[in-house]
């Protein structure tokens, strides 16, 4: 059996979702299918909690907005207009219980933890049962088991829950058992578990990814396949590079670090459960299907110069903390750490020396995360300063801290492209090495990168 993952952006719009049907028909029974909600829908779901705690009259004016960008979708994706009735019906539920939800916000001028990721949900459960519906008016197999129903465990950390994989291996084995057959078409929605306690949690932004991974390594599947509208991993982004190349495979260490940086292929955390039961993931493209994609393993092979891609993010900024004898004292690190958790405020990833800590923050957080650290009482440092316009490089392939060369082959080129390296990160994985640039001499040091690891 293989569990197959569908994104929000191959379900764009009613043309791309019919593409996506007419292929899950024919190649989908016997398999689970684990599915994102519709393009954006759950930017809306999340936007439209801060205008109900402002404004009561605006509960349904979102519910029109998403019921038609919804209904636009099924009229591409079922022509019989008896069944299309039945599902407006069925949807009139959900979507009637989503209102409700907001209503309940407005009046109590209050969101809470719970609250969030309960409406959160709504863009999954949804197409799930678009989809699942469709599929049955082409006349096949279909059904939809939600996350609750079927037992996907989670730890009940709101925003940002992981599921426990044992409970959720028996219960997921158990509910398939049932309703399986060699026909059968089985829709999943992502994005979210429920707690023992029966609370409704959802994985983080993204999490559809990581949903799919823990459906496949509970039922044992054959292999992870995420359905995308781009080829696979590439040598570099295209954007930058357009001569770049597929990555025919990657080792699971490859795949983790790539999607820190890389182009969103993958969430980060996808690879934690497939990569401990063994399972391969298939990156596959929807416009290809019968091309082989990139290929995730344990044994994937080794690439000639070791590196495999080349890639960036441009979402950092680092968070300078100085004092004299940072690196020696301790404390002060656990008391800046607690600060900007307890802030909401997500650690990258943490460079020191003896006088300065130097934290990589999302640009989005830095502000927030540089007055909340001033905050601090009595103050632990000397001085505190930001820099933004920055962008952090990483060359990812396993083997290239045991391979003698490569990070000289990598500095020599950036240095021979006349870039300054800011600051550098390696030894902390096996299968990368990071560093910052200053963002306007990124493409340069791009271009020297691919040009000496693949040309
Ligand atoms: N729909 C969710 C989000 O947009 C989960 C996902 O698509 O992976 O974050
Ligand atoms: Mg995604």
């Amino acid at each position: 059996m293989k569990v197959i993952k569908i994104g929000g952006g191959c379900l764009k719009d009613g043309p791309a979702a019919r593409k996506i049907i007419e292929l899950i028909a024919k190649r989908g029974e016997g398999n689970v299918f684990v599915l994102s909600a519709f393009y954006g829908v759950t930017d809306i779901l999340i936007a439209g909690i801060e205008k109900a705690l402002e404004n009561e009259d605006t509960a349904p004016i979102i519910i029109t907005h998403l019921k038609t960008l919804h209904n636009t979708i099924i009229k591409s994706l079922i022509d019989d207009i008896n069944k299309r009735k039945q599902l407006s019906k069925d949807l009139s539920m959900i979507f009637q219980k989503l209102e409700r939800y907001y209503y309940g916000i407005s009046f109590t001028r209050e969101a809470t933890p719970r609250m969030r990721d309960m409406i959160a949900t709504f863009g999954e459960r949804i197409s799930a049962a678009v989809l699942s519906k469709a599929l049955s008016s082409m006349g096949k197999k279909s059904c939809c088991l939600l996350p609750e129903d079927a037992g996907i465990i989670s730890d009940g950390k709101f925003m940002d829950a992981s599921a426990i994989m044992n409970k959720t291996s028996k219960n997921l084995m158990s509910a398939l058992d049932s309703i399986m057959t060699p026909q059968t078409i089985v829709f999943i929605p992502g994005f979210y578990g429920v707690s023992e306690s029966g609370d409704i949690t959802t994985f983080g932004r993204g999490g559809s990814d990581y949903s799919a991974a823990v459906v496949a390594a509970s039922i044992k599947a054959d292999v992870l396949e995420i359905w995308k509208y781009t080829q696979g991993f590439m040598t570099a982004d295209p954007d930058n590079i357009p001569h770049c190349k597929l990555i025919p495979e990657l080792t699971y260490e490859e795949a983790a670090e790539l999607s820190y940086t890389g182009a969103g292929i993958l969430h980060p955390r996808t690879v934690e459960p497939v990569k401990k039961a063994g399972i391969g993931i298939a990156i596959k493209n929807t416009y290809n299907p019968d091309a082989p994609g990139s290929l995730i393993t344990k044994n994937a092979r080794t690439a000639e110069k070791i590196i495999k891609s080349v890639s960036y993010t441009k979402d950092i900024s680092v968070l300078k903390i100085h004092a004299s004898g940072v690196g020696a004292r301790s404390g002060i690190l656990s008391q800046i750490t607690e600060n900007l958790s307890s802030s909401g405020i997500n650690i990258k990833s943490v460079v020191t020396s003896q006088t300065c800590i130097s934290l990589l923050l999302s640009r989005s957080d830095i502000e927030k995360g540089h007055q909340s650290i001033k905050k601090i009482r009595p103050i632990p440092f000397t001085k505190t300063s930001i820099v933004t316009d920055v962008a952090l490089v990483s060359i990812v392939g396993e083997g290239l801290q045991n391979n003698r060369g490569i990070a000289a082959k990598c500095f020599t080129a950036v240095f021979d492209a006349n870039v300054n390296i800011e600051m550098i990160s390696f030894g902390t994985s096996t299968a990368a090495l990071y560093f910052l640039v200053h963002e306007e001499k990124l493409d340069t040091t791009i271009h020297a990168l691919h040009d000496i690891f693949f040309n």
